[in-house]
C-alpha cells in the first residue's frame, strides 16, 4: 500500500504540531507507522491522501452515526451556512435542536449547548459543585471524561484513593478533590462515601465505559450507584458523550432505565460538527447563569451551522428501527469473527453493545474493570491493525479504543470486514 503522500504530509505536520497532530491518539503511536491523512469520506468509506480506500470503523471516534457525507446532514449545513456562520445571539436553530432532543428524552428537562464533550463535562462538574455546595467528585478508573483538569487523574494504590494526576500541568490541589475508584466494585464506592461523608458533589461515570476498552457494567451496579447517590444527596452524572444517541435516542439512561441527575453529551449530537451539551432537571439547571450563580458561557455555543447538522442527524436517528438495524449489523460482525476465533482456539473476543464493539485478545467472558485488560495483548492489536489497513479496513489506531458501526455500513461492508478480520487474525496468531 502506498503511503508516500501521508508520509510527506506527516513530516510537514510535525513541524507545525506537537507529534504532528491536533489530538494525541491520531499520531498512531500505539500501533506504529504513519498516520493516514484523510482526504475524503463518503458513506462507510474514507480515502487517504494516497487514494487508498478503507471501510471506516472509527467514524471520527463516534460522531458519524450516519456515516460520512450523509446527504441530509450535508444539505442542512450548506443551507445554514448561506445565512452566515455565527452571530453570538440566539437563533431559532437552537430552539429546534433543543425541542427535538427534549421531546424525545425523558431524562432531562433543560439543557445548554457547548462546543465539545470536554466543555460539557467541565461545565457539568461546576454545576454539580455549585448545586450541592460540595467539592469532591468521584470518578472511576478506566472512564474518560475529556481533558478537564480534575478528570485527568488516575487511581493511586488502594481501593479508594485521591487520584494522582495523569498529566503534567494539573496541580495537586485540583486532584485532591477527585476520588478515584475501580469500576464494577460497589464496595469501593460505599467506602468512599463513608470516608468522605457529605463531601461528594457528584459521581461521574460513563454508563457504558468505552474509552479504555469497552468495560460493560451491569445494570444492577448502575442502579446501586443511583441508590447510593440518592441516599447521600450526591448527583449522579452520566457522561454520555459516546453512549448518548448511540445506545438509543435516550442513550444509556434510556437503555438501562436509570434516571441520572446530570447528563453530558457530545459526538453524535453535532452531526460531525463541534457540539456538546449538558442537561438536567429544571431545578438543577436553574443554577446556571444568567438564571443562577454558576457561570458558564461560550462565544460559539449553539452555533447555527452546527445546530443545523445536529438537527439533520438526530432527525435520522429517530427513524423507526434505526438503532435495531445498527445493532443487528454489529452483532453479525462480532459473532462471525468470534466464531472463527473460537474454531481456531484463539484467545479473542469482540465485546459489543448497540453499535459499539471492542476487540480484545482475551478468553474472559467479561471485562468490567480497567485492571482486567492485559496490556501485553496490545502487541497483538498492533499486528491486527496493520493487517487490516492492508486489506482496506480502518480501525482507530489503538487497542484501547472501540469501533463504531454507522447506518452507512452495508451488509457487503460487514461481510468484507468479516473475511478481512478472520484472515488478519490468522496472521496475528501465526506469529
Ligand atoms: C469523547 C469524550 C469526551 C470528550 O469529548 P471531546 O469532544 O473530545 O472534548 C468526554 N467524555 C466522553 C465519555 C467521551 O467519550
Amino acid at each position: 500500500m502506498k503511503r508516500d503522500k501521508s508520509e510527506q504530509l506527516f513530516e510537514k505536520a510535525k513541524q507545525y504540531f506537537p507529534g504532528g497532530v491536533n489530538s494525541p491518539v491520531r499520531a498512531f503511536r500505539s500501533v506504529g507507522g504513519t498516520p493516514l491523512f484523510i482526504q475524503k469520506g463518503d458513506g462507510s468509506r474514507i480515502w487517504d491522501a494516497d487514494e487508498n480506500e478503507f471501510i471506516d470503523f472509527c467514524c471520527s471516534w463516534g460522531p458519524l452515526i450516519l456515516g460520512h457525507n450523509n446527504s441530509k446532514v450535508r444539505e442542512a449545513i450548506v443551507t445554514a451556512v448561506q445565512n452566515g456562520t455565527s452571530f453570538g445571539a440566539p437563533t431559532q436553530k437552537e430552539n429546534e435542536l433543543a425541542e427535538l432532543i427534549l421531546s424525545n428524552n425523558k431524562f432531562i428537562e433543560k439543557i445548554r449547548f457547548v462546543s465539545s464533550g470536554t466543555e460539557a463535562v467541565m461545565s457539568a462538574i461546576r454545576l454539580a459543585r455549585g448545586f450541592t455546595g460540595r467539592n469532591k467528585i468521584l470518578k472511576f478508573e478506566g472512564c474518560y471524561h475529556g481533558h478537564v483538569d480534575s478528570m485527568l487523574v488516575k487511581a493511586g494504590s488502594g481501593l479508594v484513593t485521591f487520584g494522582t494526576s495523569s498529566s503534567a500541568g494539573v496541580p495537586e490541589s485540583f486532584v485532591n478533590d477527585t476520588i478515584v475508584v475501580p469500576l464494577n466494585n460497589i464496595e469501593a464506592v460505599k467506602k468512599a462515601f463513608e470516608e468522605f461523608e457529605n463531601q461528594i458533589a457528584a459521581v461521574i461515570i460513563e454508563p457504558v465505559p468505552a474509552n479504555n476498552g469497552l468495560l460493560l457494567q451491569t445494570k444492577k451496579y448502575l442502579q446501586q450507584l443511583r441508590t447510593i447517590c440518592s441516599e447521600n444527596k450526591t448527583l449522579l452524572h452520566f457522561d454520555e458523550v459516546i453512549s448518548g444517541f448511540r445506545l438509543g435516542f435516550e442513550g444509556a439512561a434510556g437503555y438501562y432505565g436509570i434516571q441520572p441527575d446530570i447528563i453530558t453529551y457530545g459526538k453524535i449530537i453535532g452531526g460531525g460538527l463541534p457540539v456538546g451539551m449538558y442537561g438536567a432537571s429544571k431545578e438543577i439547571m436553574a443554577k446556571i447563569s444568567p438564571d443562577g450563580d454558576v457561570y458558564q458561557a461560550g462565544t460559539l455555543s449553539g452555533n447555527p451551522v452546527a445546530m443545523a447538522a445536529g438537527i439533520a442527524q438526530l432527525t435520522e436517528c429517530l427513524k423507526a428501527d434505526f438503532y435495531s438495524l445498527l445493532e443487528t449489523k454489529t452483532k453479525k460482525l462480532c459473532a462471525a469473527v468470534e466464531d472463527h476465533a473460537r474454531s481456531k482456539g484463539y484467545k479473542f473476543r469482540m465485546f459489543n453493545i448497540a453499535s459499539i464493539f471492542w476487540i480484545a485478545f482475551t478468553d474472559q467472558e467479561n471485562i468490567r474493570s480497567a485492571d482486567e485488560i492485559d496490556a501485553a495483548s496490545m502487541s497483538k492489536f498492533r499486528v491486527l491493525h496493520s493487517e487490516l489497513l492492508e486489506s482496506g479496513i480502518y480501525l482507530g489506531p489503538s487497542g484501547y479504543e472501540v469501533g463504531f458501526i454507522s447506518e452507512a455500513h452495508t451488509d457487503t461492508d460487514i461481510d468484507k470486514t468479516i473475511v478481512a478480520m478472520c484472515k488478519a487474525l490468522d496472521k496475528v496468531f501465526a506469529q
